[in-house]
C-alpha cells in the first residue's frame, strides 16, 4: 500500500474480521446452557467461525450495495417478473439454508431444534440480516401450513432441506424451496381485516380448494420465494390461502411485481408491491379463519425479530468493543476513559439482557406441550417484540457513537455500523409495529392465567435484588388486573424487564444482574446509554462482553 506523503496514518483501529462469533459471545453461550444444558454447540461453532469470516462478510458488503433489481419482462418483451441479486446475495442464502436456518428445525427431529436455530439466526444476524427476510418467512411457514396436509406434504421437503435453489421453477424440480408472506395493502397493514383482495371459488384438486385472486399487496418481501401465504376475502370472510409463483403445470401464476421498495436500510433484501390477477391459490386452514391461521406464521416472524435485533446488538457492541481498545484519545484507549466505560457496560448489558429474553422464548417452541411453555410463548412473544425491538435503534447510534466519525461512514470494516443502524427500526415496525405488540400483550392476558404463570417464572429470581422483588410482587398483579390500552406499552416494558433481570440471575455473573437491576429495575439510572451508578462492576462487565 503507498503511503501518504503528507502524513502518517496511524489510531485507526483493525476491523474486527475473522472472528468466532459464538466462541466469542459469552451472553449468548450462557444463555443456551441454562436453557439445554446438553445442546450440542458444535453447529453453532462451526457457524459461527463462518459468519465472522472476512470472506463472508465481502458477501454482506457488495450484496448491500448491490441492490436487488427488478426485471418485469424478457427481451421479447413477455412479462417475467424477476428479481436479479447480486452473487454476494445467493452466497449468503446458501449459507443460511445449509446452516439450516430457514425450515430444518421443524424437519430433522434433533434436541432443541428451536433453540439450536434461534442461537444460528442470532449469529448470521450479525454477518447480514436482511437475507434473514426470506429465511425467517421459509421457519415461519410451517405450522400455519401443515393445515393444508396435501400441500404440507408436497412442500415441507423442500422447506426443511438444507439446499439453496434460486432458479424459478415448479416446486418438485428443485431441491430447496423458500416461502413468503403476504397480508399488508395500501389502505392497511396493522388491520388487516380492511383487506380488499378478493378470492372466487375455482374448483378442488389434490391441493383442496381452489381459488382464483384478484387485487394486491402493498408489501410483499422476498417476492423471488416459491411460494406465500396470503389473506383474501372470500365469501366466508379473510382467509389464509397459499400462493405460488410457479403452478404445478409449470407454468407462471398471475402474480405480478410492480416494483420494489426503495427503503431506508434492509437493502439486500427486495420488498416489492404484487398485484394478483385471477392468481391461483388454494385454502389453508378454516374459510373465513385467515387472521388466526396466519399469525401461526407470525408469532415465528416475531420471534425472529427479536432474535435478529438481539443479534444486530450484539454485532454493533462487538464492533464498539473492538474500536473503542485500539482508538486513544487523551493518553489512553478509548475503552479506558471512564466515561466510555460507561457507555459500553450499559450497552452489554442491554445486549445481554436482550439474548437472554430471546433466546428463552425461542425454547419455549422447543416445549411446546408443556402448559407453562404454551403461556411463556404467548406471553412473551409480544414482549420481546416490543420492547427489544424498541430498545435497537437506541442502541446502535448509541454504538455507532463509539467509533465517532468513522461510525457514520458507510466504507467496509467498521463502516457496518451504518448499516446496523438503517436495519434496527425494521424489526419494530414489521410483523406488528410496537403499539401493536402491546396490544396483543393484552390480548394474550385474557386468554391464560398468565399471572401466576409470570409469579412461576420469577420464582427463581426472588431474593436476589430489592428492586427485582418488589417489581415480582406487583407485576403478577397488574397483569390479573389487565391493563388499560393507555398502560399496554408500560405493562410490555415492565414485564420484558422483570423476565429479563429473572433470567440474568440464573445465566450471568453478579456484576451483570446486579447492575441491570440497580439501573433498569431501581431507578439508578439516566434517560441516555452510559448512566450506570459509580458502583458498578464496569470492567467485568466490559470483559464478559469482549468478541475475542
Ligand atoms: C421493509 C418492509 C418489509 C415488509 N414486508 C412485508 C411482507 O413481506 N409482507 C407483509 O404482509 N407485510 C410486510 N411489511 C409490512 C409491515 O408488516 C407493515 O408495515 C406493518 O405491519 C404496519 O402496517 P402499516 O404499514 O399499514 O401501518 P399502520 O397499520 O397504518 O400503522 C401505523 C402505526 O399505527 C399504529 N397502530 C395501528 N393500530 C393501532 C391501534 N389500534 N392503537 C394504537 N396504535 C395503532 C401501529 O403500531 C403503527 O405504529 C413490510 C414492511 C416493511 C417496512
Amino acid at each position: 500500500m503507498a503511503a501518504a506523503t503528507t502524513h502518517e496514518v496511524f489510531n485507526q483501529p483493525a476491523p474486527l474480521v475473522d472472528v468466532n462469533l459464538f466462541t466469542g459471545n459469552q451472553a449468548m453461550q450462557a444463555a443456551l446452557k441454562f436453557n439445554a444444558p446438553s445442546l450440542d454447540t458444535k453447529p453453532l461453532q462451526a457457524l459461527g467461525a463462518v459468519v465472522g469470516s472476512g470472506e463472508m462478510q465481502t458477501h454482506a458488503r457488495l450484496a448491500n450495495v448491490h441492490t436487488p433489481v427488478l426485471k418485469t419482462h424478457n427481451r421479447f418483451g413477455e412479462r417475467i417478473d424477476q428479481v436479479e441479486f447480486h452473487p454476494g446475495y445467493h452466497a449468503l442464502m446458501a449459507q443460511a439454508v445449509g446452516a439450516g436456518l430457514h425450515g430444518a428445525a421443524w424437519g430433522e427431529g434433533a434436541p432443541n431444534p428451536h433453540l439450536q436455530r434461534a442461537a444460528g439466526f442470532m449469529l448470521f444476524t450479525e454477518l447480514e440480516p436482511s437475507v434473514l427476510c426470506p429465511i425467517s418467512m421459509s421457519y415461519a411457514v410451517a405450522p400455519a401450513l401443515k393445515d393444508n396436509a396435501a400441500i404440507y406434504q408436497d412442500w415441507s421437503p423442500g422447506l426443511t432441506s438444507r439446499a439453496y435453489d434460486p432458479a424459478l421453477k415448479v416446486w418438485r424440480d428443485k431441491p430447496g424451496l423458500t416461502m413468503g408472506m403476504g397480508m399488508t395493502e395500501k389502505q392497511g397493514g396493522s388491520d388487516v381485516r380492511a383487506n380488499t383482495t378478493r378470492a372466487e371459488p375455482n374448483g378442488r384438486d389434490a391441493w383442496g380448494q381452489r381459488f382464483s385472486v384478484t387485487g394486491h399487496k402493498w408489501f410483499f418481501s422476498a417476492p423471488m420465494c416459491d411460494a406465500f401465504l396470503i389473506l383474501a376475502q372470500t365469501t366466508s370472510g379473510l382467509s389464509c390461502l397459499f400462493l405460488p409463483r410457479v403452478l404445478p403445470d409449470g407454468s407462471l401464476n398471475q402474480l405480478f411485481i410492480q416494483r420494489l421498495k426503495d427503503k431506508l436500510g434492509n437493502k439486500a433484501n427486495a420488498s416489492s408491491e404484487v398485484e394478483f390477477v385471477g392468481a391461483s391459490a388454494w385454502l389453508v386452514g378454516e374459510e373465513g379463519r385467515g387472521i388466526p391461521q396466519i399469525l401461526a406464521m407470525g408469532t415465528m416472524t416475531r420471534l425472529d425479530c427479536a432474535l435478529g435485533t438481539s443479534g444486530l446488538m450484539r454485532q454493533a457492541l462487538s464492533i464498539a468493543l473492538n474500536h473503542t481498545r485500539q482508538r486513544k484519545a487523551f493518553g489512553k484507549a478509548l475503552i479506558e476513559q471512564p466515561l466510555m466505560k460507561n457507555v459500553l457496560a450499559d450497552l452489554a448489558l442491554e445486549s445481554e439482557a436482550s439474548t437472554a429474553l430471546a433466546l428463552r422464548l425461542a425454547h419455549s417452541f422447543d416445549r411446546a406441550n408443556d402448559p407453562h411453555e404454551q403461556v411463556m410463548t404467548r406471553l412473551l412473544t409480544p414482549v420481546a417484540k416490543f420492547w427489544i425491538c424498541k430498545r435497537g435503534s437506541h442502541f446502535a447510534q448509541e454504538a455507532m457513537e463509539c467509533l465517532g466519525g468513522n461510525g457514520y461512514v458507510e466504507e467496509g470494516g467498521e463502516g457496518v455500523m451504518a448499516r446496523i443502524y438503517r436495519e434496527m427500526p425494521l424489526n419494530s415496525i414489521w410483523e406488528g409495529a410496537g403499539n401493536i405488540m402491546a396490544l396483543d400483550l393484552l390480548r394474550a392476558l385474557r386468554k391464560a392465567d398468565t399471572a401466576a404463570a409470570l409469579a412461576h417464572e420469577l420464582a427463581p429470581a426472588r431474593g436476589m435484588h430489592p428492586a427485582l422483588d418488589h417489581l415480582a410482587e406487583r407485576l403478577p398483579l397488574r397483569v390479573e388486573e389487565m391493563a388499560t390500552e393507555m398502560e399496554a406499552r408500560r405493562l410490555a416494558q415492565d414485564v420484558a424487564l422483570a423476565v429479563q433481570a429473572a433470567l440474568l440471575a440464573q445465566t450471568a455473573p453478579s456484576a451483570v444482574f446486579s447492575a441491570f437491576c440497580d439501573s433498569r429495575l431501581a431507578g439508578q439510572w439516566g434517560y441516555s446509554f452510559g448512566s450506570l451508578g459509580a458502583g458498578t462492576d464496569f470492567d467485568t462487565i466490559i470483559q464478559r462482553a469482549m468478541p475475542r
